[in-house]
Order: structure tokens, then sequence, then C-alpha cells
């Protein structure tokens, strides 16, 4: 194996280790951030491999054979992934999302479905339990993941068109197989669907419409996401954002679309509604309109880091707190202290500059 300096690398290196609590104080279910905003979702990667290329997140360049992926025992085990998110639970988290790299390729992941399915938010309500997919298995598992108590799933499809997307996935995958994920998600009830396409100028925009098209009716929530500066490997160059904006101007005038309310603040995309009342699309700008004021989501990558941003440059080790011994309390302190020094507003702050900075990978922390 050839030993290549990988930025990722260096930058899992430099975790801040949070100290110990000498004092523990009891989580008060509604913790602010410095911009008084509250801890309200949870994101967290099973694992960073994934079976696809997509060239905007893993371009094979980079995740080629030598690319050293974290081994076995430096991932979270299901025990300590559902002892953390009981404590962000206490902290206020009601929104509870599984991502990766592909979660699905985790094994035995119904397992942890089933550890988590078995928690309650602190009003006593059931959480919120979802995870992103890039589908490719999910014909094989929808029955299985429902059976063990997800609840929803999101599912990433960013062509119709069979030739583009299998440049997009860069492994040759067939649009076919996820539209069959898709269906037997539908069919165990993992609903509503929500189908998230990324969308990158002079590659696959012109699919906007035909995937409008497709999943206008079906009752599946189609959302447009702007291609986003994340890690340094994708190459990203404002040129190669469509704004939202666009993307409804397009849609609108084939199929008319008006504004909604948000299900609740702080949700990501922007809801719209064919003026037919043949059923809902979403846009996500986190380039072009900052969501930062509202964002309560904070990030657990697969090995136990704690990442306040999408764009955060070091992650907080709650994994040597976890396996340090540190107590319940004492691990509930920390992540109450960490989210209450937060500040992190990256999108607000975006410029040629912050592009150019190291950042951690999406496959890493997930989307
Ligand atoms: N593998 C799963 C999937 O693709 O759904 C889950 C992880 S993936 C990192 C989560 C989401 O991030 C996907 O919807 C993906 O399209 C999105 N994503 C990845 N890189 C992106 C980028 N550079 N800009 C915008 N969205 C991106
Ligand atoms: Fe894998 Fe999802 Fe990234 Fe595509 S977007 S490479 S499917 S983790
Ligand atoms: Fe949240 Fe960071 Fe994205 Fe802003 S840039 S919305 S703070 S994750």
């Amino acid at each position: 194996m050839t030993d290549r300096i990988i930025p990722l690398l260096d930058e899992r290196v430099a975790a801040i280790r949070p100290a110990l609590p000498a004092e523990t104080q009891a989580a008060s279910g509604r913790v602010a951030d410095r911009l008084g905003r509250h801890l309200h979702d949870l994101r967290i990667s099973v694992t960073d491999r994934c079976n696809f290329r997509c060239t905007y997140c893993m371009p094979k360049e980079v995740f080629d054979k030598n690319y050293r992926f974290l081994p076995h025992a430096d991932l979270l085990t299901f025990e300590e992934i559902a002892r953390l998110a009981r404590l962000f639970i206490e902290h206020g988290v009601e929104k509870i999302r599984l991502t990766g790299g592909e979660p699905l390729l985790r094994k035995d992941l119904e397992k942890l479905i089933e550890m988590l399915a078995t928690l309650t938010t602190r009003a006593g309500r059931p959480l919120d339990l979802t995870l992103t997919t890039n589908g490719s298995i999910l014909a094989r598992k929808a029955k299985s993941l429902a059976a063990a108590g997800l609840k929803r799933v999101t599912v990433s499809l960013d062509a119709l068109d069979d030739a583009i997307f299998r440049r997009m996935n860069d492994v040759d995958f067939p649009v076919r197989d996820v539209l069959a994920g898709i269906d037997a998600a539908d069919a165990a009830g993992l609903a509503p669907i929500k189908i998230n396409m990324v969308v990158k100028r002079g590659v696959n925009d012109h699919e906007i419409l035909p995937m409008a098209r497709h999943f206008k009716g079906s009752g599946h929530i189609l959302r447009f996401i702007e291609f986003m500066d994340v890690g340094s490997s994708n190459g990203w160059h404002m040129d190669d954002v469509v704004p939202s904006a666009e993307v409804i101007r397009r849609i609108d005038a084939e199929m008319p679309v008006e504004a909604i309310d948000p299900n609740y603040p702080g949700e990501v995309a922007e809801r719209w509604r064919y003026r037919d009342g043949s059923g809902e699309i979403g846009v996500i700008s986190s380039v072009t309109q900052a969501f930062c004021r509202d964002c309560t989501r904070a990030r657990l990558s697969t090995e136990g880091r704690l990442y306040l941003c999408l764009f955060a440059q070091r992650g907080y080790d709650l994994r040597a707190l976890v396996r340090g011994g540190a107590s319940d309390a004492q691990i509930s302190t920390a992540i109450g202290q960490i989210w209450s020094q937060r500040a992190d507003r990256y999108s607000e702050i975006r410029s040629e500059a912050t592009v150019a900075l190291p950042k951690i990978e999406m496959s890493y922390i997930g989307g």
C-alpha cells in the first residue's frame, strides 16, 4: 500500500479532547448556543464507507484503493451510539438521522435502529427516527428497517436518466435499482419518503424537470440541494451551483408552485407545493440563502466526534470520554458545555477564503 498524505486524515487527528468535567450539571433540555440556537437534531454517521463514488462527495481519485477508511475498532459500537443518543436527548434532541457514508452498509444496522427506537424525547414522545441512503440496497432492507422501528427514509437520487446517474455515482449503478428501493420503502410504510437531488450545473440540471414530473403526484417529496463546498476534495466552484430560486423558476414555468410554511422552525428545506394539489417539493439553499440562524443540528462522526457544523474543521472526541470511563453525568455535562460555546455559521460567512480552508469530508460526518 502506498502511503499518501490525505488532508482528511490530518483533520481527523486534530480532534479536540474535551476535559472530564470536574463538576456535573443536569441537562435542562433546552441548551442554547452563543447565538441562542437550541440543540434539536442529531445526525449520526454509522460508517465512513460507501459503495458509490459520487463525484461531488467521494471522488474516485481520493477515495481509491489506497484510501484508509476507519478500522472497525475505531467505530462507535451500537451500545456507545445509543448511550450518546440518550444523553443528547436529555439536552433536547427530538430528531435523529442515521447517515454516513452509506448507512445501510453498516452490519446489523437494524439492531441499532431497534435500540434507538426505544428512546423517547424528554416530553415522552417517540423520536423522529430517520435515515438517509443512496437507495442501492434499500429494496432488500426496507422491510427489516421498518420492522426495527425506523419511521421514514430519505433517498438520494441525482437523475432519472440512467447514463447521467451512472456517471454521477461513478460506479455504474443503475437508476432502476434505486427506484425499486423507493417503491420498497413506500410499501414498507417508511413514508413520507424524501428524495434528495444534488444539482450541479452542466452535469444534471437538465434533469430537474424530468425528476419533478416523475415524482409529482407520487406522495414523495423531491428536494433540490444546492451543490456545496463540503470537504476539500470535490473541486467546488460557485459557477457549478444552480441557485434554488432558479430551480423554482424552472419548475413553476411548467408546473405552477406556491410557497408553504415550514413544519417547524429551523427546518432545512424551504417547502413549496404544486398549485394543482399534486404534492410538495423542497429546496435546500445552503449556498445562496444561508440558514445558519436557525441551525439546531449536531453531528456525531463514525468514530464518535461531535461536530457543530457541516463545515467545521475540528470535532470533539466524545469517544475518548465514553471509553475513558466517564459517567453519564460527566458526558452530558461535556455535551452541554460544548454546545453552549457554539458560534458556527459557516454558510453565512462563506467567501473565497473559507472555501479554500481544509474541511471535514461529508462522507465522514454525513449530510
Ligand atoms: N450515502 C447516503 C446518501 O447518499 O444518501 C448518506 C450520506 S450522503 C453524504 C448525505 C447527503 O449529502 C446526500 O443526499 C448527498 O447527496 C448529499 N451531499 C453529498 N455531497 C454533497 C455536496 N457536495 N453538496 C450537496 N449535497 C451533498
Ligand atoms: Fe456515498 Fe452518499 Fe457520498 Fe454518494 S453522497 S458517495 S452515496 S456517501
Ligand atoms: Fe448549520 Fe454550519 Fe450549515 Fe450554517 S453552515 S446551517 S451552522 S451546519
